[in-house]
């Protein structure tokens, strides 16, 4: 069980849990976002979804032994997480633009910058810079990503 509140590892803010968030999407994976950077935090014990726990399972394996150690901890068990560049495979077969992606060697989490997932969905012309209603567009994107193949590269 992991105790006392979950921060965002780049600014510190309170992550805003599954429970508390209204969209669907986050109770559906267990993702978690910062109010104020609208990063996502995706943690395998809480993803509830087949397809993110597999893919979940996946990326923890990714990181358990390669990776570039970064300056951040892991929300959920403060462990120094790592960063690697993976892409997702298309169904055109082509993959997508790399994404930078931190991960934690320890527990099977992720954290994703809204920076890394905007470059791959544009924010559409509306003028909402609402940092949750935006993680909760990311998080909408990001769902439908982890239907496809991952490959880091
Ligand atoms: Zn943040
Ligand atoms: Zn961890």
């Amino acid at each position: 069980m992991i105790s006392g509140v979950m921060r965002c590892p780049r600014d510190g803010s309170p992550l805003i849990s599954p429970d508390n968030a209204s969209k669907s999407v986050f109770s559906r994976n267990g993702i978690s976002h910062c109010p104020t950077c609208s990063g996502l935090a995706l943690n395998l014990e809480a993803a509830s979804s087949e397809i993110c726990n597999q893919k979940l399972e996946v990326i923890h394996d990714g990181f358990r032994d390669e990776g570039i150690s970064v300056d951040i901890c892991c929300p959920f068990c403060q462990t120094g997480m790592k960063v690697r560049d993976f892409a997702f495979r298309k169904i055109d077969g082509n993959l997508t633009e790399l994404i930078e992606i931190d991960g934690c060697p320890n527990c099977a989490s992720v954290w994703l910058d809204a920076g890394e997932l905007q470059r791959l969905s544009p924010p559409s012309g509306n003028t909402d810079t609402n940092p949750s209603s935006e993680a909760g567009a990311l998080a909408i994107v990001l769902d439908l990503l982890l239907h496809l193949p991952l490959v880091f590269v």
